[in-house]
């Protein structure tokens, strides 16, 4: 395989062609490899999102900054719908910030001392006011924070919002929906008490691991991001406290850990979890980050329980990363065949002729009263072409009626392996939907 690539990654070089190989011991490895090229190449959520119409990246709007069209923004509801039902019962609360800030608020946080390359340039508004597109929600979270007194008793405060903000990548690193210029986290800040923070991390990671399970994903390891002696903000005392409280943490989770010696960020240590997808895949999903330095740069304070100013913990944390990462990370890890409760249609309806059309719409009808997802194929096509659609569109459930199912007030059933199912009572039927959505199993 080759690619065109600048000296350096500026356009500003000559191109070169980048050639890539492998080599392998043995025939069998080499196919292995192949194959599983093969599949990933299938997987591709840009080709899927494509076919399965469920987003575009069309070049008006430009690199990295993503549209979902309908079927994806079903999707995209659902993923957002449970979070925020999980969210609120795990005691977070909602909040909302706008896309744009003074410059500012940015000299404060220090993102435009160290992040600045990784931020849209300024517009000038307000006679020479610089405005910049947010990159992170933080700060702006550390002001509602700081909006009125806070005390002991408020704590662990738990924001949480799904925040769109705006990142300078490169356009030849930008990639689909997994790198893009603008996209919406998952994003929340806890605000604890030092004495807090163990029980507060604690809680955090099983609920993060928890959710992420019950969207498929299974299979995990943690990885610790630790000190680099070189650069860290905060006294030696407190980063060995926060990296044991976040070794222990983790280690209770039984899963793999691994070290990440040197890897934190200056102002904090952190745990990401690392999760595998069904062809094996390694995608870094969420992250649980400790920080000594916003709360100190904010001066964020707390009345404690004998009346004196304390400086609270702060904890970023992202389950998905960004929802649009996370999409697309489901999409590859299902190829496109999602669960019933996040498909788009879960159900179509399948006449065998055209006698049986009317007989499907009170089927699907009764079926939407229930909540669910559900259309039925009236176009003229042949039954064979309806269920080859519905295959290609990957609805879990195929519906399909014929004489002997309406004399029994029934329909049978066909599977996306396609197995079937036939006779089963109008009413079981919806009822059996109704339970693999509520289930958010694979079937
Ligand atoms: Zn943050």
């Amino acid at each position: 395989r080759n690619a065109a690539a600048y000296w350096r990654g500026s356009e500003k070089n000559p191109m070169l062609q980048r050639i890539y190989g492998t080599a392998w011991p043995s025939k069998e490895e080499l196919k292995a490899h192949l194959d599983f090229l093969a599949e990933a190449e299938k997987r591709d959520h840009r080709k899927l999102g494509n076919e399965l119409d469920l987003f575009s990246i069309p070049d008006e709007i430009g690199s990295g900054l993503a549209v979902f069209h309908p079927r994806g923004g079903i999707i995209r509801r659902v993923m957002e719908d449970y979070s925020r039902r999980r969210h609120e019962e795990e005691g977070y609360e909602f909040v909302y910030t706008p896309h744009a800030t003074k410059g500012k608020l940015f000299e404060v946080s220090g993102h435009l001392d160290w992040y600045a390359d990784g931020m849209y340039p300024p517009m000038q508004l307000d006679e020479g006011v610089d405005y910049y597109l947010k990159p992170m929600n933080c700060p702006m979270h550390n002001l509602i924070f700081d909006a009125r007194g806070r005390s002991y008793r408020e704590l662990p405060l738990r924001l949480f919002e799904f925040g769109t903000v705006y990142r300078y990548e490169k356009s030849g690193v930008v990639h689909g929906l997994t790198r893009a210029r603008g996209f919406t986290q998952d994003d929340a800040h806890i605000y604890c008490t030092r004495e807090q923070m163990a029980d507060e991390l604690d809680k955090t990671l099983t609920f993060v691991l928890n959710l992420l399970r019950d969207y498929g994903l299974t299979d995990f390891y943690l990885e610790l991001s630790t000190k680099d002696p070189e650069k860290f903000v905060g006294s030696d005392e407190a980063w060995e406290e926060a990296t044991e409280t976040l070794r222990q943490v983790a280690e209770k989770q039984g899963l793999p850990l691994v070290p990440d010696p040197g890897g934190a960020a200056f102002y904090g240590p952190k745990i990401s979890v690392q999760a595998k997808d069904a062809i094996g895949r390694t995608w870094q999903m969420s992250t649980v980050q400790l920080d000594f330095n916003l709360p100190e740069r904010f001066d964020l304070e707390y009345t404690g329980p004998d009346g004196t100013k304390q400086r609270p913990v702060m904890i970023h944390r992202a389950l998905f990363g960004s929802i649009e990462r996370f999409f697309a990370v489901l999409l590859e890890h299902y190829a496109g065949a999602f669960p019933a409760w996040l498909a788009p249609v879960q159900a179509v309806g399948i006449p065998i002729g055209d006698a049986h059309v009317e007989y499907l719409q009170k089927f699907a009808a009764e079926a939407k009263r229930k909540g669910l997802r559900v259309d039925v194929d009236a176009s003229s096509d042949r039954m064979q072409k309806k269920i080859r659609n519905a295959q290609k569109a990957k609805v879990p459930f195929m519906v399909i009626a014929g004489d002997e199912d309406m004399a029994a007030g029934a329909v049978s059933f066909r599977y996306r392996d396609g197995s079937q199912e036939n006779g089963i009572p109008v009413e079981e039927a919806i009822a059996k939907i109704a339970k693999v959505v509520e289930d958010r199993v694979k079937i």
